[in-house]
């Protein structure tokens, strides 16, 4: 339909880190489908996970049980500090199912009001959208869901002003991915966690970028004190099969029978996958080498810093970092491309990486290789 320019190259197969187009030429791949891809390309269990699982079963809809449903129901709830899980198929169902939540949460009290922040992104259905900061997505589509409100990230003040007795729900990215990963400071979330619990509104982690080991942690919100009411998931969360979540506390498990549904939700198929997933990726020793190979990246980028007057800024956790630079990042993921590099950007000046959470040091490494040509080539 023309809403995507794709870059003209044609993918054929992958393996691990790297993708290979229809010349069979080797990219090393820094984007993972938009951070989904957490496992690589065809990760040997989740090949064998979807052959099987075709065979058996990948269909019956929610008005029976399947196993894999529940297995993954369990790990998400043994991971989190949850009660609840609702499966849907993107990220943008998940925030449009936490947004019902919190509409519901606040019904009986007359709240209605969604808070949401500068340069967040939630998805591209109307609610969703409604809740996107960036105008460019939004300004075709007026008029949109109402009352919601825009809050500037980390502003205390503003947070309050926007408050009032009206607010049901508050959505936030820990760490902002389409905006430009910006991460949000520990002691606004602190604040602003402690805030919606005083006044009795729900507080919803949009972890459909940052969860499922991303940052280094199963969840962003484990780098916090803060535990939210209901977190979206989608993403990471197939590793490449189409799969979202939200998952729900005590507090906030408030819808019952009828109030939302999903024909395709947690199917036997990307269930099975999920957990495979999950079972990998919740593995302690897992979690660790992300965050080693977080900050080796890092560190290589830092000596790049040092070496390229067009590198502002870098940022991030685990492995979910953003380089700010003064040059038309869009111009840096096209000529990566020349040297088979697949990166992408993110808000106005940023260049996102957010490689398969199974890449080495020498993959790393010969990623800052490339990406050191890149820049040198555009000075
Ligand atoms: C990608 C993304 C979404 C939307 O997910 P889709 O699967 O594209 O619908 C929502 N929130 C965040 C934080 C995202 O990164």
């Amino acid at each position: 339909m023309g809403t995507y320019k794709p870059f003209d190259i044609l993918f054929k197969k992958g393996k691990g880190v790297y993708l290979y187009d229809d010349k069979d030429e080797k990219y090393l791949d820094f984007v993972s489908g938009i951070a989904v891809n957490s496992l690589g390309h065809s990760h040997p269990a989740i090949v064998d996970t979807i052959k099987k699982q075709c065979g058996d079963l990948t269909h019956i809809s929610n008005l029976y049980y399947n196993e894999h449903q529940i297995e993954l129901s369990n790990l998400l709830i043994e991971e989190s500090d949850h009660a609840a899980v609702f499966f849907c198929n993107s990220g943008t169902e998940a925030v449009e199912g936490a947004i019902k939540v919190a509409k519901k949460y606040g019904k009986k009290k007359n709240k209605n009001k969604i808070l949401y922040f500068k340069n967040a992104f939630h998805g591209r259905s109307l609610g969703a959208l409604s809740v996107t900061s960036n105008q460019k997505y939004k300004e075709s589509f007026y008029p949109l869901v109402s009352h919601v409100q825009e809050v500037n990230l980390n502003d205390k003040e503003d947070f309050m002003k926007k408050f009032d007795d009206t607010v049901c729900g508050v959505i936030i990215e820990p760490i902002q991915g389409e905006g430009g990963i910006n991460p949000v400071d520990d002691a606004f979330l602190s604040f602003i966690a402690g805030e919606t619990q005083k006044k009795d509104a729900l507080l919803i982690f949009d972890e459909v970028q940052t969860g499922i080991g991303r940052t280094g942690k199963f969840f962003a919100y484990n780098h916090y004190p803060v535990v939210p009411d209901v977190i979206a998931l989608a993403k990471g969360l197939g590793g490449g099969v189409p799969i979202g979540a939200f998952i729900v506390n005590e507090k906030a498990n408030v819808l019952t029978p009828g109030d939302h549904g999903c024909t395709f939700g947690g199917n036997p198929l990307v269930t099975a996958v999920g957990s495979e997933v999950v079972k990998i990726i919740r593995n302690p020793s897992f979690l660790e080498q992300v965050n080693k190979s977080g900050e080796y990246l890092l560190n290589q980028l830092n000596v790049l810093k040092d070496k390229f007057d067009s590198i502002q800024k870098i940022k991030g956790k685990g492995l979910m970092i953003g380089v700010d630079v003064s040059i038309d990042p869009k111009m840096i993921v096209k000529k990566a491309l020349d040297e088979k590099l697949l990166i992408i950007n993110a808000g106005g000046n940023t260049i996102r990486l957010v490689p398969p959470l199974i890449i080495t040091k020498k993959e790393i490494d010969e990623f800052i290789e490339k990406f050191d040509r890149v820049l040198t080539s555009i000075i």
